[in-house]
């Protein structure tokens, strides 16, 4: 009888149990300043908005970036952590860094810098070599000069990656430069060899054979296919040492990466990246028609190379995100996809509806929450409050 009653006890915690989702989904939102100088937002501003947002949803983290204005970080710094809050530096790592160090640039397999994108002012950017020992020193430097007594708990690497098709084809047949052209023969790989095979083959250079979202695209040319498998070596092994030299200091360390599908066109690898990661950031926008954009990024894939084979129709719908969620499963840092919560009618016209069904997915995947991209001081409030308890629970 004791034993029965014990087992019906044992019944009824379990229920109880099964009743309160394992995870509470954790939030990092981003906070944009604009470039390196000039803050576009004041410490008061930033505190307040943080905190009419960590009133409707958990806030775990805060990534903010990138103007050297120290008394920003210390003022927001001391808040957040009052609020058992952390601060992540967002700094870019293989652009943007111009005004601030010196840098070799990366160039295309003919030795020319791949083309800017200017969306707007200040979003079209040039690529650095991902190779030359002194770009990585340089911007773990940079981080050591303007930041390191600022309060911070960690650095969100941004910009780790080449150039993606938004550069055309060189954007992602590169770095081409002496340094990388090394790199790729240690790999096995002769970048002359990957040139006439593409002379040779022209957009069929790029053909695929098949796709699934654990394997992503198989490529029909072994050329190729081996030229790909080596960039991720190089540019994430050259991620790996960076995001290693701020661990050393102590520092926790995100990334922001492409969505796995879209990963290997830009050297990024995931395996290796996720291993030396504290959490990844894949940015999984269905509805950002920019770049990062999941479906403006395939777009410009298939304009680029009309000639390739193989790459299906994929609609940005949620059985695409649930295959990226998929694709992330096996990387065993944490795991915080990127929304795109911020508005914009004619690039970004996100929804509650949108952003939810977002949510769910993600920890329907058993993830620790979301990054709500991209800039939390504009994003308009019922984005947020729809990822509230209140609205939840309806
Ligand atoms: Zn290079």
């Amino acid at each position: 009888m004791k034993k029965l009653l014990f087992l019906l006890l044992f019944c009824l915690l379990l229920a109880a149990c099964r009743t309160t989702p394992a995870t509470e989904p954790a939030y990092v939102v981003q906070v944009s300043l604009g470039g390196w100088n000039h803050p576009d937002y004041t410490a008061d501003r930033i505190i307040a908005r943080i905190d009419s947002v960590a009133a409707l949803i958990p806030v775990r983290k805060v990534i903010i970036g990138w103007s050297t204005d120290k008394d920003i970080y210390r003022q927001v710094g001391e808040y957040l952590h009052g609020k058992d809050i952390r601060m992540l530096l967002w700094l870019p790592v293989f652009a943007e860094t111009e005004e601030v160090c010196d840098n070799t640039p990366a160039v295309d397999l003919w030795g020319s810098i791949p083309a800017h994108y200017d969306l707007t002012a200040g979003e079209g950017f040039r690529f650095n070599c991902p190779s030359d020992p002194q770009n990585a020193s340089r911007i773990v430097g940079v981080y050591d000069r303007f930041f390191a007594d600022c309060g911070f708990d960690g650095v969100f690497l941004d910009r780790i990656r080449t150039q993606s098709f938004v550069g055309g084809v060189g954007g992602v047949l590169g770095c081409g430069c002496p340094v990388c052209a090394e790199r790729f023969a240690a790999e096995g790989v002769d970048l002359e060899a990957v040139l006439e095979e593409w002379a040779h083959e022209g957009d069929r250079f790029l053909s695929v054979s098949g796709y699934t979202p654990a394997t992503g695209f198989r490529f029909s040319n072994p050329v190729a296919a081996g030229f790909f498998r080596a960039k991720g070596h190089i540019v994430s092994g050259s991620v790996a040492a960076i995001a290693d030299s701020f661990r050393s200091r102590g520092l926790e360390v995100g990334m922001d990466l492409y969505a796995p599908f879209m990963a290997p066109f830009v050297g990024q690898d995931y395996e290796i990246l996720s291993a030396h990661a504290d959490f990844i950031k894949p940015m999984l926008y269905r509805m950002t028609f920019a770049p990062a954009g999941m479906g403006f990024e395939y777009d410009l894939l298939r304009k680029a190379v009309p000639g390739a084979e193989g790459y299906p129709d994929f609609t940005m719908d949620l059985a695409f995100l649930e295959s990226q969620l998929e694709a992330m499963e096996p990387y065993t840092c944490a795991k915080f996809p990127g929304i795109e919560i911020n508005y914009r009618e004619d690039i970004a016209p996100t929804s509650p509806a949108y952003v939810t069904e977002s949510l769910d997915a993600v920890m329907g995947h058993g993830f620790e929450g979301l990054v709500l991209s991209w800039n939390i001081l504009e994003a308009p409030v019922s984005h947020i409050a729809c990822l509230g308890k209140a609205e939840s629970n309806d």
